[in-house]
């Protein structure tokens, strides 16, 4: 009877063993299977990361419509396995409007995509600086710093610099039918309530961009119709073509309320609603940027919602949109010819932010919680000026 129970019992030891053998190479087996494809930025290979460095950029030196693009031929020159530089249009004195793409062109896995633009209003410089020393900072620290690295295998980053060229050059807030490029889109278009107009020009021939009601605030002209402007149509197509491609999250670069927002609410016909998910992630993705830099939440006060790029991005294709404002102190905002100043300390106040997007590119494309920390460089976020 012992016997048979220890027979049993030996029996039953074998079966077990065998049944850990099996699942461990069972295991393996799929671990094997496992597609360098899978889209993930996984939390302990963020926590091994290497300090990054930061690009070597001096105050004072920003980058007109010429200066961006030569610096964005040199990085196609410098990178040509990551960067891939296009046109994806023609501003109105008929400039390209300059898309830079950076991926590891070497890995052929299926990729998330974002897009980030700036100068969509001319004036606000910080906005196109704030693109090119992303671009610059990703591309400096690829192969050298383990986050950028994984950000690079599995994104696609679109960035398009200078979204008004002609307004950059002229340092205006306008495109040079003087029309405000942020309240041509398809979305709540021409509101009085916005503070925008829907006229064009007048007559087809004279200017009128913007008045300025005491007491009230800016009224701004929106264009005649929605997408009346070639830089909009630009952006707009180029939006549409990342639909196809995993379009993770979108941000439009301004200057300089010192705000992260999301898509705007606008009580009154509003044309889109955000599900309680969607709102959530907005939430903490703004939250996250109040608690971690000096970027604040935009409080929607003051006629934001009328037209923008972010609230359009949102409607059509319901990613992940954001207005960035990024700080410069004594910067005019609305008519150019305001101060520029401290440039690299407020191009790194903007890293923190996009890299949080960046290694959280999963979540949002997903609209899961996006909490994922990114390491950053020694000095970033930088102590406030004042
Ligand atoms: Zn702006």
């Amino acid at each position: 009877m012992t016997k048979i129970y220890n027979n049993k019992l030996s029996y039953l030891k074998v079966l077990f063993l065998c049944s850990i053998l099996f699942t461990v190479m069972f295991t393996g087996c799929v671990e094997e299977e496992q597609k360098p494809g899978e889209k993930e930025l996984s939390a302990p290979e963020i926590q091994l990361d290497q300090p990054s460095i930061l690009p070597n950029w001096k105050d004072g030196e920003y980058h007109d419509y010429y200066e961006t693009t030569d610096i964005l031929s040199d990085f196609k020159v410098k990178y040509p396995d990551l960067v891939n530089v296009f046109s994806i249009g023609k501003s109105v004195l008929g400039k390209d409007i300059w898309c830079i793409r950076i991926t590891n062109e070497n890995n052929n896995q299926a990729k998330f995509s974002c897009l980030v633009d700036g100068c969509i209003h001319g004036c606000e410089w910080e906005a196109g600086e704030a693109c090119l020393y992303l671009a610059d900072y990703l591309l400096i620290n690829f192969r050298k710093n383990a986050t950028v690295t994984n950000i690079l295998n599995i994104s696609e980053i679109f960035i398009v610099p200078l979204l008004n060229p002609d307004g950059r050059q002229k340092d205006e807030r306008w495109n040079d039918n003087g029309i405000d490029l942020n309240r041509n889109f398809d979305v709540h278009f021409g509101r009085i309530l916005g503070r925008s107009f829907p006229l064009g020009k007048l007559f087809g021939k004279i200017k009128i961009s913007g008045f300025r009601i005491p007491k009230i605030g800016i009224f701004t002209n929106a264009g005649r119709r929605p997408f009346s402007e070639p830089e909009t149509q630009a952006i707009g197509d180029l939006m549409k073509s990342l639909y196809n491609r995993d379009f993770s999250f979108y941000v439009n670069c301004h200057t300089a309320l010192r705000k992260l927002a999301g898509p705007s609410t606008v009580t009154f016909r509003s044309q889109f609603e955000m599900t309680k998910k969607e709102r959530n992630v907005i939430d903490y993705a703004t939250k996250w940027a109040e608690e971690n830099t000096e970027y604040g939440v935009y409080d929607n006060i003051g006629g934001f919602g009328s037209g923008n790029a972010p609230d359009w991005c949102f409607k059509e294709f319901r990613v992940p949109s954001f207005t960035y404002e990024i700080l410069s102190i004594d910067y005019e905002p609305w008519f150019g010819g305001g101060r520029h100043d401290h440039l690299v300390h407020w191009m790194k106040t903007t890293l923190p932010v996009f890299m949080y997007l960046l290694v959280n590119i999963n979540n949002l494309h997903q609209w899961k919680t996006p909490d994922i920390q990114p390491p950053l460089p020694e000095g970033v976020p930088p102590p406030p000026l004042h």
